[in-house]
């Protein structure tokens, strides 16, 4: 099924073709880890992994790299301020390295529990320093560097093309920018490379560099770990949308630069922010963020996080709040209560994956993934499949678990209760029977399966999203 996609580099959708065939390159920004990541920083990365599962579940092989940003990310992004872990570090009296570990750790634990399918490279900047440096020496050798104030600058006046992807126009910015951020700037939107003494000398983490001692920018590192893992052109790289104006620009600029290959990055995705309580950003610096411990303290589970996401498309903004999480929370119980009362209807089976094309909603699940990643019709299509009384509770089953391979909800765990395998098969005969026998409308019928199931032990309820079975106490 061709795939089609929205690239923000020229602002439309495009049909996806990689450059070798049936496997892609992908390369997903990652987290910097001074923090927490909040739930609106996992939202992207949920994005990424139904990307990441759609381009899976369409027999592609993919290839997926993601950096962990350990040092270089100031707290602006315009090389403003100070080193995001070195502030935490003077905050905390920790280790800037400790620092790294810790929140490291707690990324994954997070990404982990939304089922996010881990990246095959996962590659933390401080130990990349090397390229880093390697890939600056290019720059500079081709001209595009200078030095000023001890720190090294990529200069934009020697890539014409800067600002591409973010449609900038650069002489109302130049116009109208701040040019006391940094006084060494030739331009205002130059950046840096490598800073030296020259700034922050006393940086915990620094590395011998032709230039000095010091420490990378923070945008060389993406260029230099993709480009190191990828390849110096490859398929596609994400991020959020806060990304675009500067990170991801200046990323293309130098890597452009370095190897005189265009386009460095064919498809380039960006996903939409989460909003807060009160309709702004949802950001670590404000202060204003949730996590998922928070979310879990309170009673939630991981995957009501990932289910709520999914109800929105990756580049509409989402607005948090409790009330529509308890909506995605009842919605998400609905489901795996209707797998488990499908699961004892088919015997306590779990029948095995449907084959592509074998219904309806199967085809408009695949033709709804493939447009965008339109992951709303998509539920809408999970949902349509579970309600059609032409299907088997098998056909049902199995359609699920074809579906999940996109959703990552770990539906196949909702077919395996204890309920699912503890109902005796006498049961679930006449649950079977009782369900014949409404499809036929034959309404006295049900009522008396209805009894004998109750003579068995089981209360039969019948709920918006199919009959539901409970023992009797
Ligand atoms: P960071 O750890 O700050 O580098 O951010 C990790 C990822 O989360 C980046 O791709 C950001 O663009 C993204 N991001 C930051 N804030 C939000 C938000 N409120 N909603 C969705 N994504 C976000
Ligand atoms: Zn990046």
């Amino acid at each position: 099924m061709p795939i089609r996609l929205y690239n923000t580099m020229g602002r439309r959708t495009e049909e996806f073709v990689p450059i070798v065939p049936g496997q892609v390159g992908l390369y997903t920004c990652g987290p910097t880890v001074y923090d927490y990541a909040h739930i609106g920083n996992l939202r992207t990365y949920i994005f990424e992994d139904v990307l990441k599962r759609v381009l899976l579940h369409n027999g592609y092989k993919v290839r997926h790299v993601m950096n962990i940003t350990d040092v270089g990310h100031l707290t602006g992004d315009g090389d403003e301020g100070q080193d995001k872990l070195e502030k935490k570090s003077r905050e905390t009296g920790r280790s800037a390295w400790d620092i790294a570990a810790f929140y490291t750790e707690a990324f994954f634990k997070d990404y982990d529990s939304l089922n996010i399918i881990r990246p095959d490279v996962i590659c933390p900047a401080t130990r990349h320093i090397g390229d880093m440096i390697g890939l600056i020496r290019r720059l500079e050798k081709g001209g595009h560097t200078y030095i000023a104030g001890g720190n090294v600058y990529f200069s934009i006046d020697t890539f014409p093309d800067y600002g591409k992807l973010a449609n900038l126009n650069l002489e109302s910015l130049q116009s109208g920018a701040r040019i006391d951020i940094d006084s060494n700037k030739r331009n205002p939107k130059d950046f840096v490379l490598w800073f030296t003494n020259s700034k922050f000398g006393n940086q915990e983490m620094m590395w011998d560099s032709p230039w000095g001692r010091g420490y990378p920018g923070w945008h060389i590192e993406c260029s230099a770990m993709s480009m190191k893992y990828l390849g110096e052109q490859f398929d596609i790289h994400c991020g959020g949308i806060d990304a675009i104006p500067v990170h991801h620009t200046n990323e293309i600029a130098q890597s452009e630069a370095a190897t005189g290959k265009q386009p460095w990055v064919r498809y380039w995705l960006h996903g939409e922010f989460l909003l807060s309580g009160k309709g702004s950003k949802m950001s670590k610096s404000s202060g204003e963020f949730l996590t998922l411990p928070l979310l879990q303290s309170k009673g939630y589970d991981s995957l009501d996080w990932r289910y709520f996401c999914l109800g929105a498309h990756y580049r509409s903004q989402l607005q948090f709040s409790y009330q529509a999480l308890d909506s995605a929370r009842a919605a998400r119980k609905s489901l795996c209560d209707r797998l488990t009362a499908l699961t004892a209807l088919n015997d306590g089976q779990v029948p095995l994956k449907a084959q592509r094309g074998e219904n309806r909603w199967l085809d408009d699940f695949d033709a709804d993934t493939a447009s965008d990643l339109n992951m709303p019709k998509a539920m809408a299509d999970l949902w349509g499949l579970l309600k059609d009384e032409t299907l088997t509770p098998a056909q049902k089953l199995s359609g699920v678990l074809y579906m999940d391979e996109v959703l990552g909800l770990k539906l196949e765990g909702a077919m395996k209760t204890p309920q699912a395998e503890q109902i005796p098969q006498e049961v679930a005969d006449l649950l079977q029977q009782r369900a014949e026998a409404k499809k036929n409308r034959d309404w006295a019928a049900a009522d008396s399966v209805r009894a004998r199931i109750e003579a068995l032990g089981y209360i039969v309820k019948d709920t918006p999203q199919g009959p539901k079975l409970e023992k009797k106490v």
